[in-house]
This record gives C-alpha cells, sequence and structure tokens, in this order.
C-alpha cells in the first residue's frame, strides 16, 4: 500500500471518475431539472443560441472562447452524424452573429463524438464528419481544435490530426502532460503553424503510461511548456493552476514570445476573475465553453479534479431541493 492509498482525496477523484462513466447515474441526473439548473455554471446550457449568448459575453469582456458541444464515446452513426450536425449549425450561428472572424470563437471537437469508436470503420467516419466541420470553419474564419480523450485514443486521434492538417493547418492538437510519452510528442508538434493545447488530462489512466503524482504531473507539464515555448509553433496553455500561469509568462517571455504569440486557455466558470485579469494585461485569454445536454460525463471530470466543485454542486442541489 503507498500514500495515495490512503488519502481520502484519491479515492473520491477515482469514485467520480468511475462514476462518469455509469449511466444509471447519468439518466438519474439528467432528468432532474434541479440538477440541471446547478450545471449552469460549468455548462452555457443546452441550445445553440444560449451557447452563442454566452461566448457573446465572454467576448464583450475581452476574452475568446472553444465551443465543445457535448458528447464523447458514441457507439451509434446517427449519434455522430446529429453531433456533426450541431458542430455546423453553432459555426453558421457564430459566424453570422460575427463571432468567428480571425478565430476569437473557434471550436473544440471530440473525436469520439464523430465515431471514431466505431469499430472498423470508426476512425474514417470520424476523420469524414471532422473535415466537413473543418471546412464550415474555415469558411467562417475561424479554427478548430481536437479535444484528446484517454491514451487508447491519442494515436488515432494524432493520425486524423495529421490527415486534417494536410488541408488545414491551423488544426489544434491537445497533449496531455500526464502521458508519459507527451514530451516527445510536443518535440514532434512544436513547429511552425502549429497550434498545441498543452493539459494535465482528465481521465483515468494506469501507470504503464501515466504518472499518478500529482507532482510529477505538474513537473512533466512544465517539461513539456519547454518545449513548446521554445519551438515555432503557437502554443495554448490550459491550465488554472497559478504556478503554471506563472511559469507559462515566464517562459514566454525568456524565449521573446509577444503576447499573441501563444495563449492561455481555461475552463467556462473556473477562476473568472483570473482569466479576466490576465486579458485585461493584454494577453490572450481562451474560455472552453461546453454546451449540450450530454453534460455529465464532463461534470462529473470537474468534480473529480476539485472537492470544492463537488461541494459547490451538493450545497445548490441541497438548497434548491
Ligand atoms: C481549455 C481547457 C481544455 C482542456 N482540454 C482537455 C482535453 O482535451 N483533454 C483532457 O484530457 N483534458 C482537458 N482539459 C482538462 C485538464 O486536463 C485538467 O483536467 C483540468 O484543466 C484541471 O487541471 P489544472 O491544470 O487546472 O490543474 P489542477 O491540478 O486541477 O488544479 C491546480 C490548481 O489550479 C487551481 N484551480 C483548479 N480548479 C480550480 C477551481 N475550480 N477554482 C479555483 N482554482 C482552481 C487551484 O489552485 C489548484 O490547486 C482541458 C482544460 C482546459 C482548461
Amino acid at each position: 500500500m503507498d500514500a495515495a492509498d490512503l488519502d481520502p482525496s484519491v479515492w473520491m477523484k477515482q469514485g467520480l471518475l468511475l462514476l462518469s462513466r455509469n449511466t444509471a447515474l447519468r439518466d438519474l441526473l439528467e432528468k432532474a431539472p434541479v440538477s440541471r439548473s446547478v450545471v449552469t455554471r460549468f455548462v452555457a446550457g443546452d441550445s445553440t443560441e444560449r451557447a452563442v449568448e454566452v461566448v457573446s459575453e465572454l467576448v464583450a469582456s475581452g476574452r475568446l472562447a472553444t465551443i465543445d458541444f457535448l458528447g464523447e464515446d458514441t457507439l451509434d452513426p446517427a449519434q455522430a452524424t446529429y453531433t456533426r450536425d450541431a458542430y455546423l449549425t453553432l459555426l453558421s450561428a457564430l459566424s453570422d452573429g460575427g463571432l468567428t472572424q480571425g478565430g476569437q470563437v473557434e471550436v473544440s471537437l471530440k473525436l469520439s463524438a464523430l465515431g471514431q469508436a466505431l469499430g472498423a470503420d470508426g476512425e474514417k467516419m470520424a476523420l469524414d464528419h471532422a473535415r466537413e466541420i473543418c471546412q464550415a470553419a474555415a469558411n467562417a474564419d475561424t479554427t478548430v481544435t481536437l479535444d484528446m480523450e484517454d491514451h487508447t485514443t491519442t494515436d488515432s486521434t494524432l493520425g486524423i490530426l495529421r490527415e486534417l492538417r494536410q488541408d488545414w493547418p491551423w488544426v489544434g492538437a491537445v497533449l496531455q502532460s500526464y502521458l508519459y510519452r507527451t514530451e516527445q510528442d510536443c518535440r514532434d508538434l512544436a513547429h511552425e503553424g502549429s497550434r498545441v493545447r498543452l493539459c494535465k488530462g482528465t481521465y483515468k489512466e494506469p501507470e504503464s503510461v501515466a504518472y499518478q503524482d500529482k507532482a510529477e504531473v505538474d513537473k512533466s507539464f512544465v517539461r513539456c511548456l519547454k518545449v513548446l515555448m521554445a519551438g515555432d509553433g503557437y502554443p495554448m496553455v490550459a491550465s488554472h493552476d497559478p504556478r503554471l500561469v506563472e511559469i507559462a509568462g515566464v517562459l514566454a517571455a525568456a524565449n521573446g514570445r509577444a503576447p499573441g504569440s501563444y495563449e492561455y486557455q481555461m475552463l467556462l466558470g473556473i477562476r473568472p476573475d483570473e482569466q479576466k485579469r490576465l486579458a485585461a494585461q493584454g494577453e490572450r485569454m481562451r474560455v472552453y465553453v461546453p454546451y449540450g445536454d450530454e453534460w455529465y460525463g464532463y461534470l462529473m471530470r470537474r468534480m473529480a479534479e476539485r472537492p470544492a466543485n463537488l461541494l459547490f454542486f451538493l450545497r445548490s442541489l441541497a438548497t434548491r431541493g
């Protein structure tokens, strides 16, 4: 037994990550109107209109946004098509609202929501859907970033990224510092024009592929950030961690990067004052805005990351119930 086995916060995190895949609890919570009203701190709502309203407010406050239509692990081709169509509708609404020029509001995609896990043809289906979304983004003068999911999908996602970049070189990647492989992936992707979001990683991963100790994940984040900031690409620093945000600023300055040659990213509802502070300093600050019916897995991962988020959620349920 090691120290982590005795730490209740580790049990809670692991329990919540397991619950994030529990369909019975998901069905229960999704049907409860009270919990729906509580999620709005972290999720923009369930309609395209609401997502557009939320990002309009962010843009008015000097922040940028990337929008994620919630959903993942689709094993139904019709659902994958539905997700593609949701992105096409969203991009058209954003463009009509004048929100996409120069990439100020872009979209984030989960390939598993576009069919990546659907057997032998899954990758092709996800690639085809992603192509249509990239073309719509290009028409709207904005960009697309491919979210990274659990480690079993990393090679497939980076392969699809390479394909998409042949036509749309601005397609962004996400790398997770908890994976041992990521420092090398950063080296491979730190080239001219390459947009790379670096995050710690949010899935429960085995010791065979990922650091388990938070301090090791943070050290890896700094090593990866050094590679990205020293490279020729466009680093996107996705963390709420005050130390890492500070280190990113120091590394950007040390590498002679001007504001605008990299950006910070945070999630909707998390450290909004810090988001505004960075934007007011002239930094590019992008907020990740999830929306849609399928908020359950997303919300459970946020709870697992931070007990304070869980307490907020439970307190709201108790006071409204
Ligand atoms: C824009 C964006 C996109 C992402 N995309 C992906 C993806 O594609 N794939 C993936 O696996 N993961 C993704 N993630 C999630 C990411 O991997 C982490 O799980 C998540 O960001 C939490 O890590 P952290 O860096 O904020 O640090 P943590 O270790 O969770 O927190 C470090 C410190 O940050 C501060 N902090 C954190 N949360 C809060 C809070 N709620 N309120 C106040 N302070 C807080 C605290 O000081 C805390 O000690 C993304 C995250 C962001 C921000």
